[in-house]
């Protein structure tokens, strides 16, 4: 498996500097699964080439992996003569200096944007030559890449996943090693070991002033993350964020909250039954027949959706899984007939965090949930239910703060339930609502929940939100 790196920078031999390698020697490196040789193969003024020449040991590779895996699999397999996530390991380890972009003998020439070229011998590409393309060009590379057929000597057995590949573009040596360390595992659709959590943190990291911004970024993610939805939703929720440089701490932990001090404050207050009619009411009149429920609690609204067959797709949506197994139970969902079943879906999940799962329907019911979020991951959640989630209505209520004084066990100067994080007016609630709209391509109409007092305003206050 070969990388080379070639620059018509003037002087090229700058490029030595750079690599942290001399330029007459040929270095070898042991890692844990084979050997590495950086050598240069041409540094003239003109022109420099650096190689980095990857020697896996075959048997190394596949040493400690379980019997599981077919024998032939782990003996003939592409790892040793492809550019895979074994190269991102090499990169690491054996050009660290130069990926970090430091460069004690010329710091200004790190910094600088300098003709570069990589060339990979063999990358395996899932996805062809287009996908190829889409990753390289947002980023400024010009692209050449020469499909092989799976072996020359048979033609008819067809072309493989594998390329020649040449990447050239006006960039520093880091951003290069960079790229190349992020995508190739990423073309190569493959890992050598276990993707865990601190993937997420080497993603954000190598990714950072990049990626968020990148046209393909989801699939990126998706891919790097080996396709394991919980890592790949947290990393993508933290390249929303990334674009929103207000947002602060995290509001993973389970909300600060108990459903039943809500329900035994607002028993007297009979508010309840009235805010999931008002909420039906204008599900119904949208036409909506994909439904979603987001932040369901304990399922008191899908318990009424269910009840209407025009609700064909129901999903609830809940951050608490103690919420979501108590509306399970409620709703009986494992002894409903196999056709209502089918009906309703609950899912684990938060709110400021992009979810694909959530796409595609045609309403979004938000009910007394928004309060909860710390205001600093507003942002992000008007993002996710605004930008992606994105169905044509949106309803949503939240408490009107101004009615508060006329109740004897809340009071004006305390909010309804201890994990409110706040408690909007009415005016706050509109200026919100409005402007998010007016952002996202939405009309809002305002309808209250409750007995309006003439002064205060209507104890809930519900936002609907429509575009066409
Ligand atoms: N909609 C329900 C529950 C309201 S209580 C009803 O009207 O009865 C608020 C709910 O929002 C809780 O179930 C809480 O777990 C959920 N929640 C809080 N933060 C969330 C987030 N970030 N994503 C999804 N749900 C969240």
């Amino acid at each position: 498996m070969l990388l080379t790196i070639t620059t018509t920078h003037r002087p090229a031999a700058d490029l030595s500097y750079l690599l942290h390698k001399h330029p007459g020697r040929f270095q070898t490196y042991e890692l844990s699964f084979g050997k590495a040789h950086a050598f240069y193969p041409e540094a003239s003024a003109e022109r420099c080439t650096a190689c980095l020449l990857l020697d896996v040991d075959p048997v190394g590779v596949v040493r400690g992996r379980g019997a599981g895996e077919g024998l032939l699999d782990q003996y003939v397999n592409d790892r040793p003569y492809v550019a895979s996530s074994f190269l991102s390991v090499a990169i690491s380890q054996v050009l660290g200096t130069a990926l970090q972009g430091r460069c004690n003998d010329r710091p200004e020439l790190a910094r600088t944007p300098i003709p570069l070229e990589a060339r990979l011998d063999v990358l395996p590409v899932r996805g062809g030559e287009p996908f190829l393309r889409a990753l390289f060009e947002p980023l400024g590379y010009r692209v050449e890449a020469t499909r092989h057929p799976l072996d020359d000597r048979f033609p008819e057995w067809g072309e493989g996943p594998y390329y020649s590949v040449t990447v050239a573009g006006d960039v520093t040596l880091s951003a290069l090693l960079t790229h190349l360390y992020v995508l190739v595992p990423v073309f190569d659709n493959q890992k050598h070991y276990f993707v865990g959590d601190d993937e997420i943190e080497k993603l954000l990291t190598k990714g950072a002033g990049w990626l968020a911004n990148h046209p393909a970024r989801e699939a990126i993610t998706r891919r790097y993350l080996r396709s394991q939805p919980s890592l790949y939703r947290q990393a993508l929720a933290r390249l929303v964020e990334e674009e929103e440089p207000a947002e602060a701490s995290t509001n993973e932990e389970e909300p600060r909250r108990s459903d039943q001090a809500e329900s035994i404050l607002e028993k007297p207050l009979s508010l309840h039954e009235q805010r999931i009619g008002a909420v039906l009411a204008a599900l119904r009149s949208s036409g909506a027949r994909r439904v979603l429920d987001l932040g369901c609690g304990e399922g008191k609204l899908l318990r009424e959706l269910l009840k209407d067959p025009e609700f064909a797709e129901i999903v609830g949506m809940d951050v608490s899984i103690r919420s979501l197994e108590n509306a399970r139970d409620r709703l009986k969902l494992d002894r409903l007939p196999e056709r209502q079943a089918a009906r309703i879906k609950l899912l684990h999940g938060s709110l400021i965090y992009r979810d694909r799962r959530l796409e595609g329907f045609d309403a979004a019911a938000v009910v007394e949930v928004v309060e909860h979020l710390d205001p600093p991951r507003l942002a992000a959640f008007e993002r996710v239910l605004f930008a992606f989630t994105r169905p044509s209505t949106i309803i949503l209520t939240t408490p009107n703060r101004e009615y508060n004084v006329t109740w004897e066990n809340v009071g004006a100067d305390r909010l309804r339930h201890p994990d409110h994080r706040f408690e909007w007016t009415r005016a706050e609630f509109h200026a919100w609502a409005e402007r998010i709209a007016a952002r996202h391509g939405y009309e809002v109409r305002f309808l209250p929940i409750g007995p309006v007092d003439d002064r205060l305003g209507p104890p809930t206050q519900m936002g609907v939100f429509h575009r066409d």
